[in-house]
């Protein structure tokens, strides 16, 4: 198994906090990012927002959970004593705990994390650690609301900071998937019946990136969670056993996946759970082959067909590779598409020195810059904006969370209810039956 190598000790240049200061003083001229970037990650807790970043003006769910007052001992702290004092409540708790790392974690905590991976590697790597009594998910809470399904019920998973949601994910609200599928219901037919030729007339699908109460949905209804790794398998076998397929949250990974397989724009209809039938008519939805929730990434939703011609006037010979979160037409442009662990690999790979345009969020492809110099690496979009989500964790959220456990304390801890529990496991099985690659510890 190959070690991800993501932990590199170089410092990033330019690092994603200068140029979140250029765009506070002003210098990065069009960004839509807000000045709030500047502002310590406890100020704008209390606000009703996922903070600043690329999916700050996004609506979150009234009752989402907000993270209560951090002690002054960590607000206060400088970052060097936070980075020291992690460290050592790591070394005295040892095997008890592990910490998970996403991709798009900033470096501050992924320098810190024994796992760094994609929400699908990280799910695995959950799966495989049943000693430790505690895993600290830095990443948003749909991601540890999934460790905490795979893991076992003795293990307490750990969000650092409760206020770290995901705008798409919430794109995806329980009550509106239920009254899609009764609607649907109404037009099809029993929605459990197969046809002469064994189908059923819909599979939901749902991304990873969705709550435990949608894959749940979806594990009673006979259907899937995937991956932007597994997208296509997945669909795949969701046709193997229905007519079409619902899918949701993410429009675009729907979408690129589907037109890749050779499905007909015409024959995948849009759902907007804001409107009857989400706004499409009984004919489009009798003739679909997959109904397209209406959700999308803030992050990757900022990439343009404009960037990508940009990048290859100004940089003759340039790869570009996107995320399949990013728009069709932006995935059309470039040269490749692929989830985090694609592009992450088709860099390792390349043997000559290649000038790279990366389609996704901002930490990563710094990440990907400072490690592989003897690539030219840049991020699409020239001017940075973070996930607002992830962002929200910072070292004073970690340091504190692994405090209290050396005290014999566990805080921010991530529980699925088991009447959700038990069928959204049934629905993550059946993706880990189609399996990409999982991660490896750090040596
Ligand atoms: S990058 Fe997009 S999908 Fe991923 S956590 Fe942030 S808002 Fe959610």
């Amino acid at each position: 198994m190959p070690a991800l190598n993501l932990l590199s000790s170089r410092p990033i240049d330019p690092s994603v906090d200068h140029e979140i200061q250029a765009i506070v003083a002003g210098d990065a001229a069009g960004s839509t990012c807000s000045p709030d970037l500047a502002a310590t990650p406890w100020t704008f807790d209390h606000a009703p927002g996922y903070g600043p970043g690329a999916s700050m003006g996004d609506v979150i769910p009234t009752g989402s959970p907000l993270q209560g007052d951090l002690p002054a001992a960590y607000r206060e702290a400088p970052e060097h004593e936070l980075h020291a004092r992690i460290a050592a409540a790591k070394a005295t708790l040892g095997d008890r705990v592990v910490i998970l790392g996403h991709f798009y974690q900033r470096d501050e905590v992924v320098r810190h994390a024994d796992y760094v991976g994609d929400s699908f590697q990280l799910a695995k790597a959950a799966q495989a650690l049943p000693a430790a009594e505690a895993i600290v998910f830095c990443g948003v809470h749909f991601m540890a609301e999934t460790a905490d399904l795979l893991s076992t019920p003795e293990q307490a998973v750990i969000l650092p900071n409760l206020a770290a949601g995901c705008s798409m994910a919430d794109m995806a609200d329980i009550d509106q998937v239920e009254e899609c599928w009764e609607q649907l219901e109404e037009l099809y037919g029993p929605l459990d019946v197969a046809d002469e030729n064994g189908l059923v007339p819909v599979v939901p699908v749902t991304y990873m990136n969705s709550s435990a109460a949608i894959k749940g949905f979806v594990g009673r209804n006979g259907g899937i969670v995937c991956t932007s790794s597994n997208a296509r398998t997945v669909l795949e076998w969701a046709f193997a056993r229905g007519r079409r397929v619902l899918f949701f949250p993410d429009q675009h990974l729907g979408r690129n996946t589907a037109k890749a397989m050779g499905v007909p724009l015409e024959r995948m209809p849009m759902w907007n759970p804001h409107r009857p039938l989400g706004g499409a008519t009984a004919a489009e939805l009798g003739d679909a082959r997959v109904i397209l929730w209406h959700g999308f990434c803030s992050v990757h939703r900022r990439f343009t067909t404009d960037q990508i011609e940009r990048a290859r006037a100004e940089h003759p010979g340039v790869r570009v590779i996107v995320h399949p979160e990013c728009p069709m037409p932006v995935v059309d442009a470039a040269d490749e598409a692929g989830s985090t662990d694609v592009i992450r690999r088709a860099i390792e790979e390349a043997t000559e020195p290649t000038t790279f345009a990366i389609g996704t969020e901002i930490n990563l492809v710094q990440r990907l810059a400072a490690q592989h110099p003897q690539h030219r690496i840049f991020c699409l979009d020239p001017v940075v904006c973070p996930c607002s989500t992830m962002y929200r964790i910072h070292p004073g959220y970690l340091a504190w969370v692994l405090e209290e456990l050396v005290a014999g304390r566990v805080v921010n801890r991530i529980t699925v209810p088991s009447d959700v529990a038990d069928p959204a496991r049934v629905a993550l099985d059946r993706m880990l039956a189609c399996v990409p690659q999982a991660p490896a510890r750090r040596g």
